[in-house]
């Protein structure tokens, strides 16, 4: 059981809530842990403690609120060793908006603008309200800090995030590019000037986060400057199931030819398309390339597209970095998939890379390193870490003595 200071840390999905204690100095995890499927039958909660894993059955609609409950009451209290090195909780926001461009101590003007941002998230920003007041029941003595996935990418100059349409739509409405999975890009980011022995605000990278959802972003000199993801998290990239960037003409195509509904086009680009709408088989990347080991065109034809896509954004990224020390893959397509790290390095040979192909191998299952020629452009895979990077903000925003000093909340 830990002796330092732990903060506990809590991600709050539509249906799920992720909940870990984390050693702020070293990242380690002394508890991790999901309820899953909440207001919805048969919801369950797994964790893992000291290695010993655990499941129970929650009540049918268990809600956020019952899970934190259960956390404090079932895990916690029994083992007083943790939950007496608790001394923050972090809380992952997706949206910030305009307002948030670091981590914050939470307070009621800062839940007024969760709540407020909650337009531009809705599916993702009530949950993380709700979060937010059964860990303040639960909590009351602990500091309670807001980690923003849009924070990082507050420092995109105006040329990167307002769209070509008309300007009141920015002005009055706030329709403009915010990006996401700020937490990770900003993860990599530090960990590549580690790696690089360069000061964080020196660093150029491009930062390629491939999970279920993916985006890719521009960091120059350790700040954010252009990212995939825009005013929501379908723009950019293929993923599993969302489209990416497609021509918005084909929206009205769909409308006025086949007289699709906007609740249909909206399920369309991000429930049926992506590598399930390609491949016509599976939004799942590891599925995908043992089918097309199989010789199913469908799964190479989604990989295919998949790699090419990404490739045209990392050519397009050099543009406004002009000089980049790496270009960094993460996320479980990233750090697993030496086929698609493979496929996107051979079609960016023009721009100097080379990969080794030993190297990409051997980057799998959380490894982390070199994956090109030592005569080429640096491309590394690096398994990111959000948990920890909302783990260190918090730490850092507690009053007190309980600060580290690794990293985190920059301006
Ligand atoms: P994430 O959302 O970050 O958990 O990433 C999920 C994606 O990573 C899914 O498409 C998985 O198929 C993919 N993935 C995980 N492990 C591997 C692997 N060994 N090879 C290829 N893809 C993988």
């Amino acid at each position: 059981m830990p002796t330092a200071s732990q903060v506990l840390v809590l991600n709050c999905g539509s249906s799920s809530l992720k909940f870990a204690v984390i050693d702020p100095k070293s990242g380690v995890e002394a508890l991790t842990g999901i309820g899953d499927g909440l207001g919805q039958s048969e919801p369950v909660m797994s964790w893992q403690v000291q290695g010993d894993k655990h499941t129970v059955s929650l009540p049918d609609k268990a809600s956020h609120t019952t899970v934190i409950q259960f956390l404090v009451d079932e895990i916690l209290h029994p083992r007083p060793q943790l939950l007496h090195c608790l001394v923050a909780v972090g809380h992952r926001v997706v949206h910030g908006g305009e307002k948030f461009s670091r981590s914050v101590l939470i307070d009621g003007e800062v839940t007024d603008a969760i709540r407020d941002c909650a337009t531009l998230a809705p599916l993702h920003n009530p949950p993380a309200l709700l979060g937010i007041e059964a860990a303040r029941k639960a909590f009351p003595a602990l500091a309670q800090v807001a980690v923003f996935d849009t924070a990082f990418h507050q420092s995109m100059p105006r040329h990167a995030f307002i769209y070509a349409l008309p300007y009141n739509l920015y002005r009055d409405h706030g329709i403009r590019r915010y990006g996401m999975h700020g937490t990770s890009h900003r993860y990599v980011t530090e960990r590549t000037a580690e790696l690089l022995n360069l000061p964080v605000d020196g660093v150029n990278v491009i930062s390629a986060h491939l999970g279920n959802g993916a985006s890719i972003t521009a960091i120059h000199n350790g700040r954010s400057v252009d990212t995939s993801m825009g005013l929501t998290p379908l723009e950019g990239l293929v993923m599993g199931t969302r489209s990416g960037d497609v021509d918005p003409g084909i929206l009205m195509h769909l409308g006025c030819r086949f007289d699709y509904s906007l609740k249909e086009v909206n399920d369309l680009l991000n429930r049926k398309s992506g590598l399930l709408g390609i491949s016509e088989l599976s939004n799942d990347c590891r599925a995908l390339e043992k089918a097309a080991g199989d010789g199913h065109q469908g799964a190479w034809l989604a990989l295919d597209i998949f790699s090419y896509r990404l490739a045209k954004y990392i050519a397009a990224y050099h543009a406004p970095l002009k000089q980049v020390d790496a270009l960094v893959f993460t996320g479980g397509i990233g750090e697993n998939s030496s086929l698609i790290r493979g496929k996107v390095l051979d079609h960016l040979e023009g721009l100097g890379f080379q990969v080794d192909p030993e190297r990409n191998l051997q980057m799998r299952s959380g490894a982390e390193g070199t994956i090109t020629r030592a005569d080429s452009a640096l491309a590394l895979v690096i398994p990111t870490n959000e948990e920890w990077v909302i783990a260190r903000d918090a730490a850092n925003l507690v009053p007190g003595d309980h600060q580290n000093h690794n990293g985190g909340n920059r301006e």
